[in-house]
């Protein structure tokens, strides 16, 4: 069996082009399987190895009609069977919405990114604080952070893999 790693986050911030920057970076997908619109999309790759399901789930949302929410039971029922749960906002932009503060308060071991980190360079680049902050500036555009993103999910799914004297990055907490 893969491990299962969901992919959540707001409509937009970036979930399938990170997805597929992973992917790409592996160059190893096995399956890419599209679901209905408002489902997920399940890729197969490996990570160090280890097969990986990353599914990519339909932006969840408060419910605002049947479709919607369809989408929002089935991306929580994702969320519930998840190994590890990516929880991406676009920098500086999501972090504070209600969708996101609930998924972290009931995945709070969630992997939390900070997508499109490209916009924000140069003056008026908003800087994050607060325990809030995600961990992990990613680019799906430049590649920034895809290494990092792939080495974060490994050391999360198999803490034990890394080798004596290989570098592995620690949240605040962990260290
Ligand atoms: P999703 O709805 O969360 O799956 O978001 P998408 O992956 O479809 O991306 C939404 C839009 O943001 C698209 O126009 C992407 O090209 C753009 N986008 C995604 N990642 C980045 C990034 O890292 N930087 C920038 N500048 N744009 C991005």
């Amino acid at each position: 069996m893969p491990w299962r790693v969901v992919v959540a986050g707001a409509p937009n911030v970036g979930k399938s082009s990170l997805v597929n920057a992973i992917v790409g970076y592996q160059r190893s997908i096995v399956y890419d399987r599209p679901g209905t619109t408002r489902d997920a999309v399940v890729v197969e790759t490996a990570i160090d190895g280890w097969p990986v399901q990353l599914i990519d789930t339909a932006g969840i949302r408060a419910a605002t009609d049947a479709i919607e929410a369809a989408g929002g039971e089935r991306a929580r029922s994702h969320l519930a069977h998840a190994d590890l749960v990516i929880l991406v906002a676009e920098a500086g932009r999501n972090e504070s919405e209600e969708e996101y503060v609930k998924i972290l308060a009931e995945h709070p071991h969630a992997l939390r990114v900070a997508n499109k980190c490209d916009l924000r360079r140069g003056p008026g680049a908003i800087g994050l604080g607060g325990q809030q902050a995600p961990l992990l500036d990613t680019s799906s555009v430049t590649g920034e952070g895809i290494a990092s993103l792939i080495e974060g999910i490994a050391w999360r799914l198999v803490p034990e893999a890394p080798l004596v004297g290989e570098a592995v990055p620690f949240t605040e907490r962990q260290a």
